[in-house]
């Protein structure tokens, strides 16, 4: 379906409500009946009628919808955030004495939740390096019942091959799911490539004005279903009608916001090319990038998100350079408006955590809306201090 299509109109029954081009936040708890006849026909069908708005919501709905289509999937669920949506779909999927293999960097909460969460309920997880196939055949076990995956992850964006992936996992009875939030369903469709379950944090791109932690979860009509019934109804982590609307209204945008981020993050990086206090770089479509050609043969473009490792030998220099940008917000997430860093040498010397194994000269960017010759300029003058 045409995306134009899918942002506009997809889901929106205008007659339904006055006409208004916005729709309504349904903010309501329960659904009255007017008859026993449409009561038992709506409790047949929890995950598409409305019964309650832990189950299906009407302003919710239309974003389900609009979420399936992007991803070229039967169905989607929202979640009231990424790590729940993550956390259902694998959960969903597995029972004690079962075995996870997933990409070794993912999300911190996504490890979290296999090696501290799963493993109290008999769970087992295996993290191995995805950029090679033989990595992952190596780690099956007859349990194996989930191959999560993560491409690119978020800090140095390493990919696995999703065609490679889902074709092994499918001859193996394996469920693959993958987090897709870095690339958006507009630069990279997972499903298209056959994988099961496509997971998203819509904090990021999807949402894209950092005022809502919401999660993803686009599957087949059957998955969704099943993860409706199990862990969406009885775990309750569910969206309210108005961050749905909020969504709603982010995803309008989507397009736009995410080819600004696009190309001013190529621009920005064309100048720390020939910079000489840049060791390295990393974006997957940029020419230093190991998987560059995997990265360009199943994703459609990178949007705004990069790591730099600058050169300086010392710590203080690193810190008078973070505390000399005044136009990128030192901040965790990414994919709103804002321009942000976070310098990997925040995580050093916190107490009751152990120092990182990335280094202190490494630093994640994400590139917002702004001009990037503002954001450029800002960047150049700290640098200065390296
Ligand atoms: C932020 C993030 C998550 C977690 O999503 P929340 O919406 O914060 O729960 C998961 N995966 C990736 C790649 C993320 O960046």
């Amino acid at each position: 379906m045409n995306i134009s299509e899918i942002l506009n109109h997809l889901g929106e029954d205008r007659e339904q409500y006055f006409n208004a081009i916005s729709p309504p936040v349904i903010q309501s708890s329960n659904f009255a009946f007017p008859d026993l006849h449409q009561f038992r026909a709506a409790f047949a069908d929890e995950l598409n009628q409305h019964v309650y708005s832990r189950g299906n919501n009407p302003t919710v709905e239309i974003l389900r919808k609009k979420l399936a289509a992007l991803e070229g999937t039967e169905d989607a669920l929202v979640f009231s955030s990424g790590a729940g949506a993550i956390a259902a779909a694998v959960i969903g999927n597995v029972k004690a004495g079962d075995h996870i293999i997933c990409q070794q960097a993912p999300y911190s909460w996504t490890s979290a939740l296999l090696r501290k969460f799963l493993a109290r309920f008999g769970v087992d997880h295996t993290f191995v390096d995805g950029t090679d196939l033989a990595n992952i055949e190596a780690a099956y076990r007859p349990n194996t019942k989930v191959l999560y995956l993560e491409s690119p992850n978020t800090m140095t964006f390493e990919c696995q091959d999703l065609a490679a992936c889902a074709a092994w996992a499918k001859q193996k009875g394996v469920v693959t799911m993958i987090d897709n939030s870095y690339s958006s369903p507009l630069y990279q469709q997972p499903a298209s490539f056959g994988i099961d379950i496509v997971l998203h944090s819509g904090t990021k791109y999807l949402n894209g004005h950092s005022d809502v932690v919401v999660g993803v979860l686009c599957a087949s009509k059957e998955m969704v279903r099943k993860l409706f019934e199990s862990e969406l109804m009885t775990l309750g982590g569910i969206l309210s009608p108005h961050d749905a609307a909020l969504v709603i209204r982010g995803l309008r945008t989507l397009p736009l916001r995410l080819q600004r981020s696009d190309a001013s993050a190529r621009w920005i990086l064309d100048k720390l090319d020939d910079h000489p206090k840049v060791e390295r770089v990393w974006y997957p479509f940029h020419h230093q990038f190991e998987q560059l050609e995997l990265a360009q043969k199943q994703m459609g473009g990178c949007g705004g998100l990069f790591s730099v490792q600058f050169k300086t030998d010392s710590p203080e220099k690193m810190e008078a350079f973070i505390h000399r940008l005044k136009r990128f917000l030192m901040a965790v997430s990414w994919g709103g408006h804002e321009s942000l860093i976070i310098p990997t040498i925040g995580f050093y010397h916190i107490p009751g955590r152990e120092n990182p194994t990335i280094p202190w000269t490494f630093c994640r960017f994400y590139i917002g809306l702004e001009e990037p010759e503002w954001l450029w300029e800002d960047l150049e003058q700290a640098m200065e201090e390296l």
